[in-house]
């Protein structure tokens, strides 16, 4: 990869909880980070402010994941500009909880556009370009629950564990382009993603006793985009206190 502080870093959802963690971490470390969300603008300006606060630069990208258009739109535009993408990092996701028994298929269709889609829909147009370069690093955030399910997930456990099988895949694809691809999974991460949850109840069910910091899941997604994890691809990498 070299050269980290020319890099440019494309993070999906990156205007709040665990993308915004790691756009900080990552401009933190130099890189040029894109600002990808959906509706939140306040959120994404206060990622900014972030950003530059952290030493680094960035700009706000918003576009909806699930819209195949926008999505290469947003990408091309980016190339266009700075003429590369170093580093995606495929955030953006929603989880809607309830028994299968009573989910509509308008539901569970827009639960798999969002976190599953958006990843062929950002990760197509961004590997063509980093397979040309013969460099790059994609990291996408699954989650526990897409290995080993929950219940009232499972249109989001069926979407993580999709993309846990998709970076296999893919990883294999891209291999010898020097591109390395990758999942990370965290656990119960405090987050506006666990708004309704009782979270001293949850955090008792978590062997270390407590939930993770959104800060804890971004330095393991840098040290993947680091040169040092050139060897690391096609892996899975929890981020859970245990829990599993
Ligand atoms: P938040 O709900 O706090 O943030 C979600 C982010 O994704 C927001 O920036 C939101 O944008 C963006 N987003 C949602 N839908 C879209 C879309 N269609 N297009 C573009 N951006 C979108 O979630 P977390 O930070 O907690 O979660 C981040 C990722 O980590 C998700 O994929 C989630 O599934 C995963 N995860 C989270 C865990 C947790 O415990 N928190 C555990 C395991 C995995 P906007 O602000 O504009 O709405």
């Amino acid at each position: 990869m070299g050269d980290a502080q020319r890099q440019v870093a494309l993070v999906t959802g990156a205007g709040r909880g665990i993308g915004r963690a790691i756009a900080v971490a990552l401009a933190r470390t130099g890189r040029h980070v894109l600002i990808n969300y959906r509706t939140r603008r306040d959120s994404a300006e206060e990622a900014l402010q972030q950003v530059e606060a952290a030493g680094g630069t960035g700009e706000l990208l918003p576009f909806d994941v699930a819209d195949s258009e926008a999505a290469n739109r947003a990408v091309q535009g980016v190339i266009e500009c700075h003429a590369r993408i170093d580093i995606l990092v495929n955030n953006a996701g929603i989880r809607s909880d309830m028994l299968m028994v009573w989910m509509k298929h308008d539901e569970w269709q827009r639960l798999l556009d969002v976190n599953l889609t958006g990843f062929f829909n950002v990760t197509q147009p961004v590997v063509k370009e980093m397979v040309l370069r013969r460099s790059g690093r994609i990291v996408s955030i699954s989650s526990t629950s897409g290995q080993s399910g929950l219940p009232g997930q499972v249109a989001y456990a069926a979407s993580k564990a999709g993309l846990i099988g998709a970076t296999q895949a893919l990883a294999k694809e891209v291999a010898r382009r020097h591109v390395t691809v990758n999942a990370v999974a965290p656990g119960y991460i405090d987050t506006e993603m666990l708004e309704g949850l009782d979270k001293e109840a949850v955090a008792d069910k978590v062997p270390v006793g407590r939930l993770g910091t959104a800060e804890e899941v971004a330095s393991l997604v840098v040290f993947l985009c680091s040169d040092e994890a050139a060897y690391i691809t096609g892996q899975v990498i929890g981020v859970n206190g245990g829990i599993y």
